[in-house]
């Protein structure tokens, strides 16, 4: 089973397969944490990121880590900046961490450190950014290790907080406990037997905005809350699987 953890320090210490930075579009390197990397891997990382660049927001893309070595890989990821929070910046945020951890499975990785992406010069409010990151690791698990690196107490605390908040969603016509749906033609094999025990349900239909739902209630009433809730219901789709298989849910926290 994997491990998601929260480490307080600097992540250029870490000893993981890959670092990830919060890099800007030119990946030339800046300040913070994209700054600390840079000058701990050596102007060779400009070099790199130079060629791949220019890289937009919620994109990633790899490069060596030079002198960072045994560090394997640089993923250089480019955080939302914050205006109001409505400027679609959640799922910016959300695909800055699911396109890494996808990448870095490519790149076969084992363990991967990241910082708190577009909390510094970007402004992202930490509690609402420590959410979003920890929902997206968690909703993603294909990494074996996954460090989550605070700079600071203060982001370690709303890390390892927002970590062990488990997903709870309540009926928003009748206030009932919510199940997770999964969409039917997503359908795996082990998602069968939580369907049948209840545990999850079916969304794979239309609500009448046309938009598929992923919540239901014994009411039978049906909600979505849009693209920037899909990660709490996977992570709420993968925790009933795992309880109704007897399993682990993938991941653990040490
Ligand atoms: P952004 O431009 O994405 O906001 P910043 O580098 O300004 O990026 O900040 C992102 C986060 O990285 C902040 O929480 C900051 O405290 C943290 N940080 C800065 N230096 C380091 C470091 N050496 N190791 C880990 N985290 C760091």
């Amino acid at each position: 089973m994997g491990t998601i953890e929260v480490v307080l320090g600097d992540i250029t210490r870490q000893r993981v397969d890959i670092i990830v930075t919060a890099a800007n579009e030119s990946l030339l390197g800046g300040g913070g944490v994209d700054g600390a990397i840079h000058r701990a891997a050596g102007p060779r990382l400009a070099e790199a990121g130079a060629r791949l660049a220019p890289v937009e927001p919620g994109k990633a893309v790899a490069t060596p880590a030079f002198d960072l070595a045994p560090v394997k890989h640089v993923i250089h990821t480019v955080g939302p900046v914050w205006e109001d929070g409505e400027q679609g910046e959640d799922l910016v945020l959300t695909s800055c961490y699911l396109n890494s951890l996808l990448l870095a499975e490519e790149l076969e990785a084992e363990s991967i450190a990241f910082p708190a992406i577009a909390t510094g010069v970007h402004g992202f409010p930490a509690e609402r950014a420590a959410r979003i990151a920890t929902m997206a690791v968690r909703s993603l698990p294909i990494i074996d290790e996954i460090r989550l690196v605070a700079f600071d107490e203060e982001t370690s605390g709303l890390l390892r907080e927002a970590l062990a908040e488990p997903v709870r969603e309540w009926c928003p016509t009748c206030g009932a406990a919510a199940i997770p749906l999964v969409n039917g033609c997503r359908l795996l094999p082990e998602a069968r037997q939580a369907l049948a025990a209840g545990a999850i349900g079916l969304g794979g239909f239309l609500l009448d905005d046309d938009t598929f739902p992923q919540w239901g209630c014994a009411q039978e009433h049906y909600w979505t809350n849009g693209e920037r809730d899909e990660c709490r219901n996977q992570v709420a789709l993968n925790d009933a699987i795992a309880v109704t298989l007897g399993e682990d849910r993938g991941w653990s926290v040490p």
